[in-house]
């Protein structure tokens, strides 16, 4: 992934997850808007009051309907933009409550006219609604920068990739969920946020001319891992990903988990594998590969009265189906067979693979900048500013 030619805030097309393939979704704009389509200019208006949108033909957007798709909504004053949510990230319906956004919204109708909603930002404001949210605002300012330009980096370069439009078929290159980033809009923009993206403006990771996939996650438990045998979807083998030493974040008490995960034989066919072996009776769960800093990357499951095995990818195929906040992490020990179940117990939060949060904390506490504690955890890359 080059950098080459990011000489200003380039602009990001995040999906907002909480209304993704809805069949209806209320939209307002507090003042001055434009409605824009493919061929230019479609409506305006000075101010949009509460109005559903829906796939009708094209596009109805309350009482006005446009022959195309997609449209895109732009607020003459940033900022004055709303979204309502009834539902939230996990499809939990909630109290209906609007969210406001930087930038505009593209509104597009799916062939089976469900709706996807983007929500287009220059990276800079985006930024200030990821950070409230992906990390703990008590923390050394030094430490918060070094997520601020992590964030930055990886959303250039996940839209640089245009993963998700050319293998999940998304309209987008961002989710505003835990699949990319968390981002909450306005809804979540801070003075402080605001601080520390501006005092980082601009700054990205950078190796050898290319942008780092800056992965991070919460506690590695003592080493990270090579992130292309975790995060397998098109990461780059590159020094900067290969795993370092930590050793900071087993500083803040212990690591260690206070008790084990118990997950059923049962759970685990019927969530992490294939149909036609879910009514096997699962005979072993086991740890059949381990990388350098100890983290699983392989379990295999064999059957009672069957020679099969099943080799499951340990974060992606195992962890992640049984939900990665209950799993913590795929540092364990050896597993423990109960009869019916399997009892989990090990180190560490988060996947492992980049950047450990916590062991950033304390790199900050020793007073280490922004950029010695990212070029600690990506060997060899370095800190750029770009704009
Ligand atoms: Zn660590």
């Amino acid at each position: 992934m080059q950098v080459g030619e990011i000489n200003a805030a380039p602009t990001v097309q995040v999906g907002l997850g909480r209304c993704l393939r809805s069949e209806t979704v209320r939209v307002a704009v507090r003042g001055a808007y434009d409605v824009l389509g493919k061929s230019g200019a479609l409506g305006a208006g000075e101010d949009l009051a509460w109005s559903e949108v829906r796939a009708e033909d094209g596009l109805r957007l309350g009482a006005q309907v446009f022959k195309e798709n997609p449209i895109t909504l732009v607020p003459r004053v940033d900022g004055t933009l709303e979204v309502e949510y009834v539902r939230d990230h996990r499809g939990n319906p909630v109290k209906p409550a609007g969210v406001r956004y930087h930038g505009k919204l593209h509104i597009h109708a799916l062939p089976d006219r469900r709706l996807v909603l983007v929500n287009e930002v220059d990276l800079e404001e985006y930024l200030k609604g990821v950070v409230g949210k992906e990390m703990n605002l008590a923390e050394g300012e030094e430490a918060l920068k070094t997520q601020v330009i992590a964030a930055r980096t990886y959303a250039v370069h996940e839209q640089r990739l245009e993963r998700l439009r050319r293998v999940k078929g998304e309209k987008f290159d961002l989710y505003d969920d835990e699949r990319s980033q968390v981002y909450g809009g306005l809804e979540r923009e801070t003075a402080h946020a605001t601080k520390l993206v501006d005092a980082t403006r601009g700054m990205f990771l950078v190796w050898e001319g290319r942008l780092v996939r800056t992965f991070y996650s919460s506690s590695c438990g003592g080493a990270t891992e090579p992130a292309w045998e975790i995060m397998t979807d098109e990461t780059e083998k590159m020094p900067p990903l290969g795993g370092v030493k930590c050793g900071y974040c087993e500083r803040r008490a212990s690591t260690r988990w206070k008790e084990p995960v118990v997950v059923s034989k049962r759970e685990i066919a019927e969530r992490c594998l294939p149909k036609e072996l879910q009514a096997l009776k699962i005979r072993s769960v086991e740890i059949s590969k381990t990388l350098p800093g100890g983290h699983a990357v392989e379990v295999t499951v064999r059957f009672e009265n069957s020679s099969r095995a099943v080799k499951l990818h340990a974060n992606n195929e195992f962890r992640r189906q049984l939900t990665p906040s209950r799993f913590r992490s795929t540092l364990w020990d050896p597993l423990e067979d109960r009869g019916d179940s399997i009892a989990i117990n090990g180190r560490g939060y988060g996947h492992g693979a980049g950047m450990c949060q916590v062991g950033a904390y304390e790199m900050a506490r020793d007073g280490r900048t922004a950029a010695e504690i990212l070029e600690y955890y990506f060997p060899g890359a370095k800190v750029q500013k770009m704009y």
